[in-house]
C-alpha cells in the first residue's frame, strides 16, 4: 500500500517534470556546478591505516634515499685510482683497513691510498673510496691484503646518497590513491602519517513498501532489497564510506524523518526507488525542505535512469536513484561516481574501452541517450558485444556483463554489424575459455561447474535456441545449446543443423502438466485427461508458453483448438511456468520436471524434450571444448545430471 496523498495540481506537476527533462551532459553540469569548487575535507592518517585512500596534499621527500653513498654488494671498499693498471697478469695488492663496515656501521677508517676496507652490502661508503669492488672478484693474500686483477670504474656498485629519492622531490601526488607500493616509498623516507581526503560519509536509503532485507524470509509481492547493498558497496569501491540506514517504506512522514536523520550526519544522501511517475512528487516534495537549492535535476534524457533525481541540500548532494536496480547501478556509475570521486579527492575513474560489433539490431528511444549493457565475445573478426536482453529489472545484466555500448539519443536503433565502442567495467577484456550461447538450462551449470573447477572461464549468454544457432553459424560461440523441435519430422534438433556444426547429444528433460499438490482436478490423471478436466471447469486458469517454444507446441496439441482462460499469459521460461502456478496466478501450466520437483508441484509426465549441443565443427579442438566433452561424458556430470532430474542421453 502506498501512502501517496492524490495532491490536485499532480498532473501539473508531473508536466512540469515532463517539461524539465535534462540532457544527461547538462544534468551533470549542473550538479558540479552546485556542488563544486568545495573544500576537500581532510584527515591525518599513520601509515597502516592509509591504504585506498587518496592523498590530500603532494608529499614532498624530506630526506635522500638512500641517505649516505652505499655499497651494493658484500666487497671491498677502493679508490678506483689504485686498480687503473690491474689486469689477468697484472694483479693490485691493497692492505686492508682494520675496520669490517657492516649495515648499520659508520666507518671511521679513511681508504688511504693503495688500502681497502671490507663492506657489506648495504654498508655506508668510507671517506676516501669512491668504488667497490665484489668479494668474488678478489683473492686473498694472507690476513690483512687482498690481490685484484680487474680494473674498476668509479661509482662502481655504489648508490648515492638520494639516487633513489631526492630530498625536495615531488614524492607523491595529490589525489593518488596509497597502495603498498606508495606506502613503500612514504616508509623509506621516513614518513608515519599523511593527510589524506576524508572519505564521504554517504548514507544510503532503499524506499518502497516491497522491500525486505537479504537474510529475511519473502511474503508474498515482496523482493530482496537489492540496491542498498549494491549502492552500498559501489559507494565504498570509489572512495565513499557507506553508511546504510535500511529501507524505507512508502510513507512521507518516515521518509522524511529517516532522510533528515541521515543527512544529519552524512556529507552526501543516496536514495533508491520513488522517483518513477505516481511516486515522483513524494521524495521531490520532501527534498524542498531539506535544503537550498534543492532538485537539480529530476527527468535525465538518459536509459536506463530517466527517473534520476539529483538535488543539493545545503551543500550536500542528495540523490534519487531508479528503484530498478540495474537503472539505479547505471546511473550511479554513469552520474554519481564522478561526483562521489572529487569529494573523495580521487582522479577521475579511467575507463578502458575497445571496439567491438554488434552482431544484432538494438532498438533504442528517440531522444534518451542509451546504455545498452553487453557480454564481450572474440569472433571470427574481432570482438563481438552481445546486449544483455534482459531489462532494466534485472541485476544479472550488470554482474554479467563486461561493459557497456551507448546509444545516441538522435538514433532509434544499433543496426547489426555495428563497430561501436565498449566501455569496459574492468580494466581489461576478459576473453572466455568456452562460449556457450543459446537456450540456458540449469543441467547447464552442472557440466560447466567441472571446467570452472580446472580453472576455464565459461561464459554463457542466454539468447534462446535460435539466437544461439544463429551466433554459432556466424562462428561467434563454441556450443549453442538448442531444443528446437521440428513439426514436420517430429524429431528434436537435427534438422535445424547446417553445414559446419556438428551435434553432441546433451539430455532430456521430461515435459509434463503441472498443478499444485493435492489439486483433486489433476491428481491422479495422465495428461490427457488431466487437460481435460482443466477444460471442464470454467473456474480453472492456465499458464501458456510463448509461440515458438517446443513446449507451446505440445500444449496447443493437446488443447486441440481450445483457448481457455490463461492463454494468453505466455511467459517464456520453465521457471516463470511453475512460479504462476504455485502462487496460483494458474492452475496448471506446462514445464519440465526439474523445475516443477524444485518449487513442489504435482507432475504428469507428457514427452521428452531433446536439450543438445550445436558444435562449432572448426572450434571442436579447442581445449575448453574438449574439456566441456570431457566432462558432459563423464560419469560424475551425468550423475548430477540424474539427480538433479535430467536423463542424460
Ligand atoms: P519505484 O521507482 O520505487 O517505483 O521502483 C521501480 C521498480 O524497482 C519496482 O519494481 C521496485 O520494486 C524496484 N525496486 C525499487 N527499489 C528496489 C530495491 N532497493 N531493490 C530491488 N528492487 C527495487
Ligand atoms: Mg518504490
Amino acid at each position: 500500500m502506498t501512502m501517496i496523498p492524490r495532491s490536485p495540481d499532480r498532473s501539473a506537476l508531473e508536466q512540469e517534470q515532463f517539461l524539465k527533462i535534462l540532457s544527461r551532459e547538462e544534468a551533470l553540469a549542473r550538479f558540479e556546478a552546485a556542488l563544486f569548487p568545495r573544500e576537500l575535507r581532510t584527515e591525518t592518517r599513520k601509515l597502516a591505516a592509509a591504504l585506498g585512500v587518496a592523498l590530500a596534499e603532494d608529499v614532498t621527500a624530506p630526506i635522500d634515499v638512500p641517505p649516505f653513498d652505499r655499497s651494493n654488494v658484500d666487497g671491498f671498499a677502493v679508490r678506483s685510482a689504485d686498480l687503473a693498471t690491474a689486469g689477468e697478469g697484472a694483479p693490485v695488492r691493497l692492505a686492508l683497513n682494520g675496520e669490517t663496515i657492516h649495515c648499520g656501521t659508520a666507518p671511521i677508517l679513511q681508504v688511504a691510498a693503495g688500502t681497502a676496507t671490507t663492506i657489506a652490502t648495504g654498508g655506508p661508503l668510507p671517506r676516501g673510496a669512491d668504488a667497490v669492488v665484489m668479494v668474488e672478484h678478489t683473492q686473498p693474500a694472507g690476513q690483512d691484503a687482498i690481490d685484484i686483477r680487474r680494473a674498476v670504474s668509479p661509482g662502481q656498485f655504489v648508490s648515492y646518497a638520494g639516487s633513489d629519492i631526492a630530498r625536495g622531490e615531488a614524492l607523491l601526488r595529490a589525489g593518488t590513491i596509497i597502495g603498498s607500493r606508495e606506502i613503500g616509498m612514504l616508509a623509506a623516507c621516513g614518513i608515519a602519517e599523511v593527510s589524506v581526503a576524508r572519505r564521504p560519509r554517504v548514507a544510503v536509503i532503499s524506499t518502497g513498501d516491497e522491500l525486505v532485507q537479504p537474510g529475511e524470509v519473502l511474503a508474498p509481492a515482496e523482493i530482496y532489497d537489492t540496491n542498498g547493498a549494491i549502492v552500498a558497496a559501489a559507494i565504498d569501491e570509489n572512495g565513499g564510506e557507506a553508511v546504510f540506514v535500511g529501507a524505507i517504506p512508502d510513507d512521507e512522514a518516515r521518509l522524511e524523518a529517516a532522510m533528515r536523520n541521515a543527512l544529519a550526519d552524512a556529507d552526501m544522501l543516496v536514495l533508491s526507488g520513488g522517483t518513477s511517475k505516481g511516486a515522483g512528487d513524494l521524495s521531490h516534495r520532501i527534498i524542498g525542505r531539506l535544503g537550498a537549492p534543492g532538485i537539480i535535476a529530476h527527468g535525465v534524457a538518459l536509459k536506463p535512469g530517466k527517473p534520476l533525481c539529483l538535488a543539493v541540500c545545503d551543500g550536500k548532494p542528495v540523490v534519487i536513484l531508479p528503484g530498478f536496480p540495474t537503472s539505479a547501478m547505471f546511473t550511479f556509475h554513469d552520474m554519481i561516481v564522478p561526483v562521489l570521486r572529487r569529494m573523495a579527492g580521487l582522479p577521475p575513474r579511467s575507463d578502458a574501452k575497445v571496439n567491438a560489433t554488434v552482431p544484432v539490431r538494438i532498438a533504442s528511444e528517440l531522444g534518451r541517450t542509451e546504455f545498452v549493457m553487453v557480454s564481450l565475445v572474440q569472433g571470427r573478426e574481432g570482438l563481438i558485444a552481445y546486449p544483455s536482453g534482459k531489462g532494466s529489472g534485472a541485476i544479472t545484466s550488470f554482474a554479467q556483463a563486461d561493459g557497456f555500448l551507448r546509444i545516441d539519443a538522435l538514433a532509434d536503433q544499433m543496426p547489426a554489424g555495428t563497430v561501436t565502442e565498449v566501455t569496459l567495467f574492468t580494466p581489461h577484456v576478459r576473453v572466455p575459455d568456452l562460449v556457450i550461447v543459446g537456450s540456458h538450462c540449469t543441467g547447464l551449470d552442472l557440466v560447466t561447474a567441472q571446467l570452472a573447477h580446472a580453472g576455464l572461464t565459461v561464459r554463457s549468454i542466454a539468447v534462446g535456441s535460435l539466437g544461439g544457432l544463429a551466433a554459432a553459424k556466424r562462428g561467434e560461440c563454441d556450443l549453442a545449446p538448442i531444443h528446437l523441435f521440428d513439426d514436420r519430422s517430429e524429431t528434436y534438433n537435427t534438422p535445424y543443423l547446417v553445414e559446419g556444426l556438428e551435434l553432441i547429444a546433451g539430455w532430456r528433460r521430461m515435459q509434463g502438466i503441472v498443478f499444485r499438490k493435492g489439486d483433486k482436478r489433476f491428481e491422479g490423471l495422465g495428461a490427457k485427461d488431466a487437460v481435460a478436466a482443466a477444460l471442464a471447469d470454467p473456474a480453472c486458469i492456465m499458464v501458456n508458453r510463448n509461440q515458438g517454444a517446443g513446449t507451446r507446441i505440445l500444449i496447443d496439441r493437446l488443447l486441440r483448438g481450445a483457448r481457455p482462460e490463461g492463454y494468453w499469459n505466455q511467459p517464456r521460461s520453465h521457471n516463470a511456468v511453475a512460479a504462476a502456478v504455485a502462487q496460483h496466478r494458474a492452475d496448471w501450466g506446462m514445464t519440465i520436471a526439474p523445475v516443477a520437483h524444485a518449487v513442489g508441484l504435482g507432475f504428469i509426465p507428457l514427452a521428452e524434450e531433446h536439450y543438445d549441443f550445436a558444435l562449432v565443427s572448426a572450434r571442436k579442438q579447442r581445449p575448453a571444448v574438449q574439456a566441456f566433452l570431457d566432462a558432459l561424458g563423464s560419469n560424475e556430470v551425468r550423475a548430477s545430471l540424474a539427480r538433479a532430474g535430467f536423463r542424460p542421453a
